[in-house]
């Protein structure tokens, strides 16, 4: 028999002696697994919320190094130079060396990728 489940999500619970706790929990056919389970035994959902989202992340086409919009706000702050356009990014390392290929190298990594400007103005 098919079931469907949803994803986790944050819920507080209140269990037969009154504490509450934060657990995870997700429902089965639009009922909380916890009901489903009994609710003397796994506690009573009063309170959920979803999960709080991961922070956007963003892979380097050449090296497939993941950098997240903080670790982008760092390599601001210290000044470092970093591609970035829709659809591509280019870690500090590899734009640096892209920098250094021949024009020609360059404008097929452009191409290849779909890039709209292949010069970056620093
Ligand atoms: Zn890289």
């Amino acid at each position: 028999m098919f079931r469907k489940m949803s994803d986790d999500v944050r819920v507080v619970k209140v269990f037969r002696d009154g504490t509450r706790r934060v657990h995870h929990d997700h429902t089965v056919d639009g009922e909380w697994d916890t009901k489903r389970k009994g609710t003397d035994v796994f506690g009573r959902v009063i309170y959920w919320m979803a999960n709080p989202e991961l922070p956007e992340e963003i892979e380097c086409v050449m090296c497939g190094e993941t950098y997240t919009s903080d670790d982008l706000k760092e390599l601001d702050d210290m000044g470092e130079h970093y591609h970035r356009e829709e659809g591509c990014f280019l870690c500090p390392d590899c734009w640096d060396n892209f920098q250094r290929l021949p024009l020609e190298e360059q404008t097929k990594i452009a191409i290849t990728n779909g890039w709209k400007e292949v010069q970056h103005e620093d």
